[in-house]
């Protein structure tokens, strides 16, 4: 695939060659792994937007790495079918499905220079060398370390060594670029850092991305889409505002948002909330429209932008909830009382009680 000039940016040039678009959907069907008797990945459909950021988000253990690593074509599917710009990849080698792939670890070969390592893939595949430098100049130009080709891996930070690894990923002319926890291996303030980076470099080349992720909020702050995933099935797939705020069942509601949705049940469903919809009386503008709890409050944790309230509700059998206040309302509250709180009718959140779907509005009867 030949590069384009466009006033002085290198871009790629798609050439009308549907194997040579940068942008490519990623769709899998039905997709099954079992490893003996365990399970996987159990019947996922999945189809991703062109260029998009999709994360797939859920605890240890529930698929994600099993279902990006079939993507990859590392792993062969039990079942399904897996297609990459709309061609079936199902038995391709990963090699020939015009991906790129970053893991947690990223592999760097530590004899080599920075410039050498990204180099690697495009001399494996006997491109000339005049050739070779160029792309390299330009990836390392996307990601600026261009002051840093002549290094080893050794003498680089943990934050450098992760763009080398995306630099050499990217050169393969990727058309899909499978992230696999790719910053966990650095201390939070570069993990920060590295993530506005890794954003605007999506946004900038318009890849699309698949990312997985325990982290909740990285998952939020990067996704234009997010999967959340649990026993090797995807619960929920929307933008992070769908599935925080409108959540398919008990199980997304509650593994998103720190501290998570507070439920409650009530005979014949459970119903929710978040810590942050729960007011004290008089401090809302909605008043006429609240649905009032009594809240008694056992603790109180001031975090500085906000206090978490800990206690219980009074009219559903004492089940404890959480409050968030942000610093703005400053109210004064007394531990071991009873308090006056309520939620706006709209924001609670109605669930079955037997399999904990999402259910419409009940009406709440004491
Ligand atoms: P984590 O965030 O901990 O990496 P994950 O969501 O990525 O978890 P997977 O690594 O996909 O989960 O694992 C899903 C399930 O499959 C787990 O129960 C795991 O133990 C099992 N598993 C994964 N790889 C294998 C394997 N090669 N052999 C047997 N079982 C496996």
């Amino acid at each position: 695939m030949p590069f384009s000039t466009t006033g002085g940016d290198r871009v790629w040039s798609a050439a009308g060659d549907p194997h040579s678009a940068i942008v490519a959907v990623v769709e899998v069907r039905d997709l099954r792994k079992e490893f003996g008797e365990v399970v996987a990945v159990d019947g996922v459909d999945l189809r991703s937007e062109e260029g998009e950021f999709l994360v797939l988000l859920g605890p240890s253990g529930c698929g994600k790495t099993t279902l990006l690593r079939m993507i990859a074509g590392l792993e062969q599917p039990t079942e399904g079918e897996i297609r990459i710009g709309g061609e079936d990849v199902s038995r391709l080698p990963p090699r020939a499905r015009r991906i790129a792939m970053v893991f947690q670890s990223y592999a760097l070969y530590p004899h080599m220079t920075v410039a050498n390592n990204i180099a690697f893939p495009l001399k494996a595949q006997g491109m000339d060398p005049e050739a070779r430098n160029e792309k390299v100049e330009w990836a390392a130009g996307l990601f600026g370390i261009e002051g840093l080709l002549q290094r080893r891996p050794r003498q680089l930070s943990g934050g450098e060594r992760q763009r080398v690894a995306l630099a050499r990923a990217l050169v393969r002319e990727p058309t899909v670029f499978l992230l696999d926890e790719p910053l966990s291996n650095l201390d939070a303030k570069l993990r920060a850092a590295a993530r506005d980076d890794l954003m605007e470099f999506q946004r900038r080349i318009g890849i699309t991305t698949i990312y997985v992720t325990h982290d909740q909020v990285e998952a939020m702050g990067m996704g234009d889409r997010i999967a959340v995933m649990d026993h090797g099935r995807i619960r929920q797939l929307g933008t992070p505002e769908e599935v925080y705020h409108h959540p398919a069942d008990v199980f997304v509601a509650q593994f998103l948002g720190s501290p998570p949705m507070n439920l409650l049940e009530t005979p014949g469903f459970l119903f929710g909330f978040r810590p942050e919809q729960f007011l004290p009386e008089g401090v809302a503008a909605d008043e006429g429209t609240r649905v009032p709890f009594t809240f008694h409050v056992n603790r109180i944790e001031y975090l500085g932008s906000e206090r978490f309230l800990y206690g219980f509700i009074r009219e559903y059998d004492e089940t404890r909830v959480i409050a968030m206040l942000p610093a703005t309302v400053t109210l004064p509250i007394s531990i071991d009382q009873d308090h006056k709180f309520s939620v706006a009718k709209d924001q609670l959140r109605f669930f079955d009680y037997d399999d904990g779907a999402k259910i419409a509005p009940q009406p709440l009867m004491r």
